[in-house]
């Protein structure tokens, strides 16, 4: 047996009286002769409430029949059903403005409406369009705005597919259609549930535009969902404005200059660390010593290898005679200055070949990772070098 949707007729209905059909014995999946729950169905998610007091979890559109999924099994078979009224009412409002803004964009910048999203926060329409700039948008939204201004009735009718005209899109469905008409902008076939009046949908807000897949996602919001955004932006500017210490208007400019201030710190910062690792490489050359081969090797253990152990290395390795062998738990780096007589990159090659692991580099400076246990022990050895070396540098 077809439910029978009573949000067809009456979007407004909120409470409504019907008889279970078939058997509802310790099920929590209800079937009714008829419903004012809304299904999930074309972007707009489904209605809340309750079936005799039970809260409803999901309402599923299964073709004739409507699923009403319970919290809990229910009792008897004669059906009170009250709908959450204020989340009802805000689909109702979002889904309208969807209407009419779809209609907008069509008039005013020839573009489709693919798809339609309605989110718990915001909502969105897929256009075909492939941009859409800050002062398009702007006009948009006092466009859709004006257009609401003017109080549209919305009326529902039931027209023969072969025989609606004037439809924004053209249906593929057959038989009979819902048709949803605001009077001066729109007709769609369309399932969903709407206001009576255009202006309920007031104000309308245009938040912001993302490319998507070749076309433009618009995100939008209706009515107290707009007012309730709006707010919260504002909130957060006034939380900004106050922590930046400058007046409302003034806290951009204090931003960019604070972002531009960070970055000039971080390049100073960036060459502080390298002059300072130079010279760490300079000292530390100047406190060791010559092994029998004389060459000053130094091997250090280290936390990571970054731009500041490769400047001390290559500083340390811009001396006479010199080695150098870094290891972090993660990597290692192997230098031979160029009078040395070895080869960095060849060592680590040839390590990396009996051990396991990655990496390379040139004669002086190589660089890579050791899998296998006896790495660390075969490459100092290769370089000459004593292990353990366990001066954990930061
Ligand atoms: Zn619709």
């Amino acid at each position: 047996m077809a439910t029978k949707r009573l949000y067809y007729a009456d979007s407004y209905l909120r409470d409504f009286q019907a008889n279970a059909v078939g058997d509802v014995a310790d099920s929590n999946r209800i079937y009714l002769d008829q419903t004012a729950f809304y299904p999930t169905s074309g972007g707009q998610p489904h209605d809340l409430g309750t079936l005799n007091g039970i809260p409803i979890e999901d309402v599923v559109d299964e073709g004739d029949q409507i699923a009403h999924v319970l919290r809990s099994p229910l009792k008897g078979s004669t059906v009170s059903g009250a709908i959450d009224w204020e989340r009802r009412y805000d689909h109702m409002q979002q889904h309208t403005g969807q209407h009419l803004l779809s209609a907008v964009c069509d008039q005013m910048l020839n573009a489709a409406t693919l798809s339609f999203h309605m989110g718990s926060e915001v909502s969105t329409i897929d256009l075909q369009l492939k941009e859409l700039s800050e002062a398009q948008l702007s006009a948009l939204e006092e466009q859709v705005n004006e257009a609401a201004r003017g109080s549209s009735c919305v009326t529902v009718s039931f027209e023969e597919a072969e025989s609606a005209a004037g439809l924004r899109k053209q249906s593929d469905r057959s038989g009979t259609l819902r048709i949803v008409n605001i009077d001066h902008y729109d007709r769609s076939a369309c399932g969903g549930t709407h206001v009576r009046n255009l202006s309920e949908v007031l104000p309308m807000q245009l938040r912001r535009t993302e490319k998507m897949r070749g076309n433009i996602r618009l995100e939008f919001a209706c009515g107290q969902r707009a007012i309730r955004l709006a707010r919260k932006d504002l909130r957060t500017l006034s939380q900004l404005a106050r922590l930046a210490g400058t007046p409302f208007d003034q806290t951009l400019d204090h931003f960019t200059t604070l972002r531009q201030r960070l970055t000039d710190a971080e390049k100073e910062r960036q060459r502080l660390e390298k002059h300072l690792a130079e010279r760490e490489g300079r000292d530390l050359y100047n406190a060791s010593s010559p092994s029998a081969d004389g060459l000053r090797r130094l091997c250090q253990r280290v936390a990571r290898i970054d731009e500041a152990q490769r400047s001390k290395a290559q500083a340390y390795l811009s001396q006479s005679k010199a080695g150098i062998l870094l290891l972090s738990p993660d990597s290692v780096l192997i230098g031979f200055s160029p009078d040395s007589g070895l080869n960095a990159g060849a060592v680590l090659k040839q390590t990396i070949a009996g051990c396991g692991g990655s990496g390379g580099g040139s004669p002086t400076l190589a660089q890579g990772k050791l899998t296998g246990g006896m790495g660390e022990q075969t490459l100092a050895e290769a370089g000459g070098f004593r292990l353990p070396c366990d001066n954990l540098q930061e």
